[in-house]
């Protein structure tokens, strides 16, 4: 039994709100999925496909180019490979990009090798990315929701008020798992 999609929500404000309201229920459906995957002894491959499944249906819908949340409330991950087309396409050497955008004290405390340094994002004009097919590797990736999802997936929830996609796609999800 598929069940009825919920309405795709795209705006920031009711996301955020339903988000907050919805907080209890998603952490218990977090923990049921672990725990009927693991009781079930169920492969995490389909969870996976499942996820990616209804991340494309609702990505179809959902124009990140009029949203750009994650560029304004997220800390961008960096690795040195993000380095030389940062360096292209702002025509500066990889030093002075190293200099000027990477904070490498708040990316040694989250784990990275550096971080961008500011937040908002200072490549973000209006919604959209001034530097996009220079845009750093996390950025092409976010959000990613495998592989692995059940691992992920604490992660991931805490983006709900944040990132229309991953809103939509938990709240299918908890639909399509008779939750
Ligand atoms: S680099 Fe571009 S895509 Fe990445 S956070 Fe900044 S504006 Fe957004
Ligand atoms: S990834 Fe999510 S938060 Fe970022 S622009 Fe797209 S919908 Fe908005």
């Amino acid at each position: 039994m598929m069940g009825v999609w919920p309405p795709l929500e795209t705006d920031l404000t009711r996301i955020a709100a339903l988000a907050r309201a919805h907080h209890d229920d998603t952490q218990a459906f977090v923990h049921y999925v672990d725990l009927v995957w693991e009781r079930e002894r169920r492969p995490d491959a389909a969870l996976d496909s499942l996820v990616e499944t209804i991340a494309a249906e609702v990505s179809a819908h959902i124009d990140c180019t009029r949203c750009a949340n994650c560029c304004r409330h997220l800390t961008v991950g960096l690795t040195p490979a993000d380095v030389p087309p940062l360096a292209r396409a702002l025509r500066l050497s990889p030093p002075d990009v190293v200099a000027r955008y990477v904070d490498k004290k708040a990316g040694a405390r989250e784990g990275e090798w550096g971080v961008l340094c500011c937040s908002p994002c200072p490549f973000l004009q209006g919604d959209l990315c001034s530097l996009y097919p220079a845009r750093p590797q996390s950025c092409r990736d976010y959000p990613a929701f495998t592989p692995d999802f059940r691992w992920l997936m604490p992660e991931i929830v805490k983006g709900m008020g944040l990132c229309p996609i991953i809103y939509n796609v938990i709240e299918r999800l908890k639909v399509r798992l008779g939750w």
